[in-house]
């Protein structure tokens, strides 16, 4: 047996956040801890509120509330993303998932369904790392991977501190930012930023884990001459063997996995001046995959090339790691309940990876855990053109609902 939620109201409320530091180009900029943050909380402190729900809000401003279920004793199951955006981002990365556990909590209320376990919706702070690093900093946090001093010190461009601006806009709570008590579960529907569930067809995305990732960087120490009388044979051009580098890490991931991706993404050129041969490139360098054994696989590839590279250039070069994180598995559990729901509901649907971070990867180091991925046209995200049809968001917060049901109050 499913439990609809009610497509038009989910719709109108997906709408009406829109609207909250909406774009002329029909996408979102609501900066973590901006006034319009702030404005998007009060907004969802009302709709809480109407629902008879009490938030607590958090020192590190991320928010809560609880519906409780009939067992007194039972964990609660936690829902809900985020409702900051990216500089002009888009309308449903992260507002997705908090309106579809707010939906959730609406639609229990409507059928005054009790639940077993009680039901608790959160915003996290700070999820996209764009004006603050890192990203899902609230999250991280909360799961003790982040110490809260050292990210209240953290400061945007302006040179504003975090601490200040939470402060700014009144979301610095007095409830301790870590779990109160254990969690039954955590479940989080987001859209999926990549091409995947619409170039297979599919409506939902059961996401069974997220990738794991390791950036490295590589410099090159060559010598800067006059570009000019330099014969080439007399050059050693850190840029060059750079530049070998860039080009494998582009072939590199086809030969390791079908979903293996590479990126250079950074390169900083000294004294990068137009009549100046170049002695010293730093770029770095990143892989994901689903596949630690690839991920490793890969980085070990890129520190050959390197060295090939150097060699072939007459550069002398070094490398560093700069972050390694291991993919996650999702709990059999939680992707069982998304996958039983998305069934139960008919919706067509498959198993996938999530190619980015999310919060939900942080809560899996706490508690059981999965997510609900919505298809994204084109794969867009972190920008205005993000879209996703009012009928697959919908499906998917039908599917996050019934998942958390099944939890809630299992079937015997
Ligand atoms: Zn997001």
């Amino acid at each position: 047996m499913t439990v609809p939620i009610d497509r038009d109201r989910f719709v109108a409320t997906m709408q009406e956040q829109a609207e909250i530091g909406g774009t002329e180009g029909g996408g979102l900029h609501r900066l973590a801890l901006s006034d319009e943050d702030r404005e998007v909380r009060d907004w969802l402190t009302d709709q809480l509120e109407d629902l008879g729900l009490t938030v607590r809000v958090d020192e590190f401003g991320n928010m809560f509330a609880r519906r409780e279920g009939t067992d007194p004793d039972a964990a609660p199951v936690l829902v809900g993303s985020h409702l900051d955006s990216q500089p002009y981002g888009g309308i449903y990365d992260g507002a997705l998932g908090v309106v579809g556990a707010l939906e959730l909590l609406r639609t229990l209320e409507d059928e005054d369904i009790r639940t077993e376990h009680p039901i608790e919706i959160v915003n996290w702070t700070n999820e996209e790392g764009s004006r603050f690093q890192p990203a899902m900093q609230g999250s991280g946090v909360w799961i003790g991977e982040h110490d809260l001093e050292e990210q209240y010190e953290t400061t945007d461009e302006d040179g504003n501190r975090f601490v200040d601006e939470l402060e700014r806009i009144g979301y610095r709570g007095d409830v301790p930012a870590e779990p109160q008590e254990e969690y039954e579960a955590a479940l989080e529907l987001h859209i999926e930023q990549g091409p995947y569930l619409e170039l297979d067809d599919k409506s939902v995305g059961v996401v069974t884990g997220v990738v794991g990732f390791y950036w490295g960087a590589t410099t090159f120490y060559g010598e800067a001459d006059h570009s000019g009388p330099t014969p080439m044979h007399y050059r050693n051009d850190a840029l060059v063997a750079a530049a070998d580098v860039i080009t494998q890490i582009r072939r590199i991931p086809s030969t390791l996995g079908e979903r293996t991706v590479g990126t250079v993404g950074y390169v900083d050129v000294e004294p990068n001046s137009i009549n100046i041969i170049p002695d010293e490139v730093t770029m770095t360098w990143g892989f994901r995959d689903p596949s630690d054994d690839v991920v490793e696989q890969a980085k070990e590839r890129a520190v050959a090339e390197s060295e090939m590279a150097a060699e072939r250039e007459g550069v002398d070069w070094e490398w560093e790691k700069r972050m390694r994180s291991e993919s996650v598995d999702f709990a059999d559990k939680c992707v069982d309940a998304v996958q039983g729901a998305a069934d139960d509901l008919g919706y067509d649907n498959e198993q996938i990876y999530s190619g980015a971070g999310h919060d939900a990867a942080h809560l899996s180091k706490f508690c059981d855990t999965s997510m609900v991925f919505a298809p994204s046209e084109d794969g867009k995200s972190h920008n205005e053109d993000e879209y996703t049809s009012w009928e697959d968001c919908y499906k998917g917060a039908n599917t996050l609902a019934n998942a958390a049901l099944r939890i809630a109050t299992p079937v015997e």
